[in-house]
């Protein structure tokens, strides 16, 4: 398998824990304002085989806690089953970053017990994805990769990042009852300053949801999940 990219380790990518990040080229969604363009359209110029990678995280042993692995759309590649098998065979904890698109594949890496940890975004409202997403069939799949994740993850969060016009009070509501009950949600503020896959998205409009509204934002989440916090 073709990766990315590494990065050595991390803070922020697997909560709670020093991770090693691996990048995975390629998507199924085109949302507006998504940081890792190059990523996304597959055209990332650096590129490792995972068989170099696995070699680092050998030689970290002891000191990294885990991995991450995101993209792009990790299930994606046809690889991540072997790449999650080797990583774990060093004794090291998976946190996959995923769409939400492909709930078989989740289903399967949890069957195997090849991830630990699951962080999958929710965009906007189920019917609400033509933004991000042209598969009709979206909404059904991100359905089922919520329910496969709260019934079977050993830990999980979703995720939504807060971007105008895309999300709004009404629109987190509707999100939070449909992953009722869930561990934890995350309310991440759009960064501005980020360079978007549709270089037009931040000179089109003012997407910035400010702190008060976040702040609001998560007191509308809060009844329906066990945990909402804003990253
Ligand atoms: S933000 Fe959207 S386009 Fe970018 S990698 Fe994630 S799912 Fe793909």
């Amino acid at each position: 398998m073709i990766l990315a990219g590494l990065q050595k380790n991390s803070f922020i990518d697997f909560p709670g824990k020093i991770s090693c990040v691996l990048f995975v080229t390629g998507c199924n969604f085109i949302c507006p304002y998504c940081h890792n363009a190059d990523l996304a359209r597959g055209d990332y110029p650096a590129r490792i085989e995972s068989t170099e990678a696995i070699d680092f995280l050998k030689s970290r042993r002891g000191m990294l806690e885990g991995v991450a692995i995101t993209g792009g759309e990790p299930t994606l590649d046809s690889g991540l089953f072997n790449l999650c098998r080797s990583v774990k065979s060093l004794g090291y904890p998976v946190k996959l970053d995923t769409n939400g698109s492909r709930p078989g594949v989740l289903r399967r890496l949890l069957d195997q017990q090849l991830v630990d940890f699951i962080a999958m975004d929710i965009k906007a409202p189920l019917d609400d994805y033509h933004p991000f997403c042209r598969n009709h069939q979206i909404h059904e799949r991100l359905a089922a990769s919520i329910r496969t994740i709260m019934a079977s993850s050993p830990a999980y969060e979703f995720r939504t990042t807060c971007a105008a016009p895309f999300v709004n009070e009404a629109g987190i509501e509707t999100i939070a009852k449909t992953i009722a009950g869930a561990a934890c949600y995350v309310l991440q503020p759009f960064n501005r300053r980020a360079v978007c896959l549709d270089p037009t998205f931040n000179h089109r409009q003012d997407p910035t949801i400010f702190p008060e509204a976040m702040q609001r934002f998560k007191s509308l989440a809060e009844p329906f999940v066990k945990r909402c916090m804003i990253r």
